[in-house]
């Protein structure tokens, strides 16, 4: 049994022993986090789409070990839908959401509507990407990197956070939002922590959209994790170009239309065509099954 979290729209909440308490307003989520930052704790910040799974779960856990509260936002961002289906489809789970934040001993809770995020009149500042946009999912979904841009830079406005918790799985992300916390200035306030990928036992990355996969395309879907791992342990063998078309065939066998696999530095996402520079690198795939888009992705360690 739980206790159901609080729903509050603003108050004072001191003295009061909620197990967690959720906010409806960005001004009242404010309010109560400075009287939190104002005692000196450290708020850990864990934004989320909904539909949540082990792998937001693993977040939360890392964020209660390392920070004094947590804060997870559930909003699904319709700006960072450049496909208006994919918005459409995509799963809401609100309840067993919150059921799975008091499991995993969450304290707070933003639930905001679209006016909150975004008010009737709110100016949409453009935010200068450079290179990070042009490639992998910023060629594939235009557009996409700025809408992450507008929710994080106002979730950093709103909660002010002291850590910032992103999983691997969404690399390119990852970089984004570090590039955007250089552009607002604020390296030197949010540290970012990146947790790594969590998978089903098949090796498919977990994902809010895998519901969504039929049990044939399910059963199929691990192949995106196999041709990233092939990739990997190939690495020494083959030439890149020869690794990468092999993959690219494995997954279109599999009943994948594949938007992209790519070697690249793992600093910078720049496209690698052998091992010369000795720089760390990184196998990145997007590929439709069906109408659901998966993307994943492997660190690769040159000596395996
Ligand atoms: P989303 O709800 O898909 O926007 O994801 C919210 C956060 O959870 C993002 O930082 C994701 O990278 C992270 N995340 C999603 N799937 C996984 C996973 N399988 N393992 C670890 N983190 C994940």
């Amino acid at each position: 049994m739980f206790f159901a979290g609080i729903m509050s729209d603003g108050g004072n909440f001191d003295g009061i022993t909620a197990i967690m308490v959720i906010f409806r307003k960005a001004s009242a989520l404010s309010a109560h986090l400075a009287r939190l930052r104002s005692r000196g704790q450290r708020s850990g910040f864990v934004p989320t789409m909904g539909a949540l799974h082990e792998g937001h779960i693993s977040l939360i856990r890392q964020a209660k070990q390392e920070a004094d509260f947590v804060v997870c936002s559930i909003f699904v961002n319709p700006t960072q839908f450049n496909d208006p289906s994919d918005f459409a489809r995509y799963p809401i789970t609100t309840e067993n959401d919150l059921s799975l934040l008091l499991l995993a001993e969450n304290d707070i809770v933003f639930l905001p509507t679209v006016e909150e995020i975004y008010p009737p009149g709110m100016v949409r500042r453009h935010y200068d990407l450079g290179y990070l946009e042009t490639i992998l999912e910023g060629k594939y979904r235009p557009g996409h990197f700025q809408g992450v841009c507008q929710v994080i830079d106002r979730f950093l406005q709103v909660v002010q956070p002291d850590l910032f918790y992103l999983g691997q799985k969404d690399y390119q992300q990852c970089m984004v939002v570090g590039k955007l916390i250089g552009l607002l200035g604020l390296e030197d306030k949010v540290r970012l922590r990146i947790a790594p990928t969590r998978r089903e036992a098949d090796g498919l990355a977990m994902s809010s959209r895998n519901v969504r996969l039929s049990a044939a395309e399910r059963t199929e879907a691990t192949s995106i994790y196999r041709a990233l791992s092939g990739i990997r342990e190939q690495l020494n063998k083959q030439p890149f170009p020869l690794l990468l078309s092999g993959a690219v065939s494995a997954l279109e066998k599999d009943g994948f239309r594949v938007d992209y696999v790519s070697i690249a530095s793992a600093n910078d996402l720049r496209p690698v065509e052998n091992l010369e520079s000795g720089e760390p690198l990184v196998a990145l795939a997007a590929a439709f099954l069906g109408e659901v888009r998966l993307i994943d992705n492997l660190l690769l360690d040159k000596r395996s």
